[in-house]
């Protein structure tokens, strides 16, 4: 890796192009009010998000475990910080973060899909640059 390349898990927290990890894979912030947009190609090297049609769909997967994780560390801690054996305390305190963490995980669940299990598809390419020219939806057959 050179000086100047990006690293990956910086490119990963700024949700950026697997590819080139430079064009942004979202148009609008983790907690705008509107709906999430998700570009269809890379800006900057035309790298294609969805690899295949309802590609993902696979990221619900992803989203799952990570309400696993929220579930499993906000039930600790708050048993930790508390020490209550009320259930209902428990059930307030995983919604309550579940919702917080929902923008963040609808947005991580998807990157994660292409930075983690992305494979070949989705491999760091620095020299990629194909200006004005989009890949097309990979047919399934
Ligand atoms: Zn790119």
């Amino acid at each position: 890796m050179g000086t100047s390349d990006p690293g990956k898990f910086i490119s990963f927290i700024n949700s950026k192009c697997p590819k080139c990890r430079t064009g942004d894979m979202f148009g609008n912030s983790t907690y705008s009010l509107q709906k999430e947009v998700l570009h269809k190609n890379c800006s900057h090297c035309g790298f294609r998000f969805e690899r295949n049609l309802g590609y993902f769909e696979a990221a619900m997967y992803i989203s799952y475990a990570y309400n696993v994780a929220i579930i499993t560390a906000g039930s600790v801690a708050t048993g930790v910080l508390t020490g209550s054996d009320d259930p209902l305390l428990y059930i307030y305190v995983i919604f309550i973060l579940i919702f917080l963490f929902y923008p963040i995980n609808l947005r991580y669940s998807k990157t994660s899909l292409l930075y983690l299990l992305g494979g070949e598809y989705a491999r760091y390419d620095p020299g990629r640059r194909i200006n004005g020219k989009e890949e097309k939806l990979t047919e399934i057959s």
